[in-house]
């Protein structure tokens, strides 16, 4: 077995991974990774949004029982429980596990008042993403996300295997290379299930609170806390 590289032993390997085509990558990149480790060392945290379909299809051809956590915050639309309902149909060999946050959306409201995500988003996402992100990779080595380099200026030096300093762990990245037009080729090419909010302006679908459809699908993160300084849930900042 290869070493597999860990928050503490942990240095940059340039070329570690072939460009494999025409996954750019990612095939050679989920390959080696769940070789070197161990299943329950191992998941993949996926919002089920168009990066993560073409993930859980390549992680199924590598690693058919492969763990996946959803963030269910009680705040998706239901679209995207009707495509985990799909993707669970077609992949029934997947543990897909929903990891629910500590306190229900009413508890939330009686400690910090309604609406939280309006007045406090950051707030918001740590109680009902990061926390339980946190709980559910804490004996992790790795994890994976579906982030791509073109999403974002935050995300363009985004690599296949990043030191992970908020959570202590390494985050795999096999789709840095991918173009939302890829993506869409992918899904499109293998048939695959997908979230019907896509096909109604919404390139980036997370809570319903928080996510607006957009005006121009190039700026892939624009309805995403839309009106606010907010870009990101948390998951990717230190
Ligand atoms: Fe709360 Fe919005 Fe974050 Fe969802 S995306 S956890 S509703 S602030």
């Amino acid at each position: 077995m290869k070493t597999a590289i860990t928050y503490e032993n942990w240095q940059p390997i340039p070329h570690l991974f072939k460009m494999d085509e025409p996954f750019k990558g990612a095939y050679s990149v989920l390959e080696w990774a769940y070789q070197v480790y161990p299943e329950e060392k191992i998941v993949y945290a996926s919002s089920f949004g168009a990066e993560g379909i073409v993930l859980i299809d390549l992680i199924h051809q590598i690693k058919p029982d492969a763990h996946i956590i959803f963030l269910d915050t009680a705040l998706h639309f239901p679209e995207t429980y009707d495509v985990i309902e799909k993707i669970e149909r077609r992949f029934p060999t997947l543990r897909i596990e929903k990891k629910k946050p500590a306190l229900t959306l009413e508890q939330q409201a009686e400690k910090y008042g309604t609406a939280l995500w309006k007045r406090e988003p950051n707030q918001c996402c740590h109680v009902r993403k990061v926390i339980p992100l946190r709980e559910a990779i804490g004996k992790k080595v790795a994890w994976i996300s579906g982030l791509r380099r073109e999403q974002s200026p935050s995300r363009a030096h985004t690599e296949f295997l990043n030191k992970d300093e908020k959570f202590k762990n390494i985050k795999i990245c096999p789709l840095i290379h991918w173009t939302w037009d890829e993506i869409w080729a992918y899904i499109k090419a293998h048939e695959l299930p997908y979230n019907e909010l896509h096909d109604h302006h919404y390139p980036s679908i997370g809570c319903f609170p928080c996510t607006q459809p957009v005006a121009n699908e190039g700026d892939s993160r624009a309805g995403r806390w839309s009106g606010s300084s907010k870009t990101e849930c948390g998951l990717h900042t230190s």
